[in-house]
């Protein structure tokens, strides 16, 4: 590694920033992309983080990695539900982040630290900066649609204004056009009364936020990003996706990435292989996955599926259904995990069935490959929604997983002019992708305005 000048290293520590991700791969992924944006910038890095889920510091040789205990156990890390881990990683974590940021300030091989960054679900933080004397910027990890839907449902119930108190799964909720009942986050957890602190905690230390990072873009969420400005006045809000765009090379993957199927890709004909995943935390039943495997077996289109180990219900690993394997050598690949924006990126890759968690819908609509969605929860619904009804570059799937209406559904995103269609209008929002990054862009600008926001403290 070159060697640092003594003005650099001065340089450097006065610009040390913490970060602190919550630990799931949808949020570390952001924020550890965030990291790299500004270390390349000339910032310095200590990143604190959970014992559990922690990132690999061999991926990031120039990062100060500080882990604190998180008092989780293994068992609770796999059968909680995601939302109550984070109440309680808000309780546990509390005091070892305190500790360790006070021994970091004091810590004269560092320099100050100029402000922390954390997740906006961590709103333990506020109390702990507040202590320290410290400013504090937030990011967000999901669409700016989302949560300009959380805030236009609140004022209209607080008013009354909702004209639908009730209603069929299917209605369309006339005030939030396209969105449908079935389409509302569903934050649901096994303490009822969990989202609801969580959510007033987490406004509350939003608060007082000195800066709101998104990681989306102008040209796809202006509207919403207009809404949750207005929203969230006077705190500096800055949209400066997609942040892996500016960040490429590096994986914060916690699972082992198979890059086999990179080479199996090389081989499949431009545009012809429908990848699958659903993420990290979505998991299906048994009988869901036999579907899917008939459905793509039926569906006659090379396809490469993730399978993570845990996400059949009940089952470590299941054998997929006889004959599938037969049926499929040609034509088919299954891999525990991979590189989904090389994936993505793939030319031979032409539609992706996802579950449409923020990262996987941005790495979609940025890679200009068109969707089949099937959300399994939260801001996953709203993101489907739009992607088929307002961006237009994809299809929803809506009845689960049914063989022949996935086979139907396959077919329609991976041949036909329908599909055609769909892969101009992504390639368009895939272009104005570009442009917003690129100097004079609106993300680019925002980064810049990140910078100057930091160096104001
Ligand atoms: N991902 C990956 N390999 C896979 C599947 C997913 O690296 O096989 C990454 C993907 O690129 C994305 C993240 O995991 O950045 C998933 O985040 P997302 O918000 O889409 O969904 P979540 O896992 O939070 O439900």
């Amino acid at each position: 590694m070159e060697e640092s000048t003594d003005l650099q290293i001065q340089e450097r520590k006065i610009r040390h920033l913490v970060i602190l991700p919550l630990p799931f791969q949808g949020h570390i992924n952001p924020m550890l992309q965030l990291a790299t944006i500004l270390h390349s910038k000339g910032f310095s890095i200590t990143v604190i983080h959970t014992h559990s889920n922690s990132p690999n510091p061999s991926n990031f040789p120039n990062f100060n990695f500080e882990p604190i205990p998180d008092g989780l156990s293994d068992h609770q890390l796999w059968t909680e539900d995601p939302l109550t881990l984070v109440s309680i990683l808000n309780d546990t974590c509390q005091a070892p982040f305190h500790d360790r940021l006070s021994r970091l300030l004091s810590d004269s091989r560092h320099g100050p630290v100029r402000c922390i960054i954390t997740d906006e679900l961590f709103h333990f933080t506020k109390a702990v900066a507040d202590q320290l004397k410290l400013p504090r910027i937030l990011l967000g990890t999901s669409s700016a649609t989302c949560y300009a839907t959380m805030s236009s449902l609140d004022f209209l119930q607080q008013n009354g204004l909702l004209s639908i108190t009730d209603g069929q799964p299917d209605t369309l909720i006339p005030e939030i056009p396209p969105l449908r009942i079935k389409d509302i986050p569903d934050f649901s957890t096994t303490d009822p009364d969990t989202f609801e602190r969580l959510g007033a905690n987490a406004l509350n230390a939003m608060m007082s936020a000195l800066g709101y990072i998104m990681n989306t873009f102008d040209g796809l969420e202006s509207t919403a990003l207009k809404k949750v400005r207005e929203d969230r006045y006077p705190i500096p809000l800055i949209a400066m996706g997609p942040l892996y765009k500016f960040s490429q090379g590096t994986s914060n993957s916690l699972l082992t990435q198979d890059y086999s199927c990179m080479a199996w890709l090389d081989k499949k004909a431009p545009q012809s292989v429908i990848y699958i995943s659903f993420g990290s935390l979505a998991s299906i039943d048994k009988t869901d996955l036999v579907e899917i495997a008939w459905g793509l077996v039926n569906s006659d289109q090379p396809f490469l599926w993730v399978v993570r180990p845990g996400s059949i219900r009940g089952h470590d690993w299941v054998k997929l259904p006889e004959g599938f394997e037969e049926k499929t050598r040609e034509r088919g690949q299954i891999v525990k995990w991979s590189s989904q924006q090389e994936v993505l990126a793939h030319p031979s890759v032409g539609g992706f069935w996802t579950h449409n968690g923020w990262n996987s819908t941005l790495e979609s609509i940025c890679e200009g490959v068109p969707m089949l969605c099937s959300p399994y929860l939260w801001d996953q619904k709203v993101n489907a929604r739009y992607v088929s009804h307002v961006w237009r570059v994809g299809i929803q799937l809506e009845n689960g997983f049914e063989r022949g209406e996935i086979e139907w559904a396959i077919r329609r995103l991976m041949v036909g002019t329908e599909r055609d269609e769909m892969r101009e209008r992504v390639g368009a929002l895939k272009e104005n992708a570009m442009c917003c990054i690129e100097k004079g862009g609106s993300s680019y600008e925002s980064l810049e305005s990140l910078i100057d926001l930091i160096m104001s403290f």
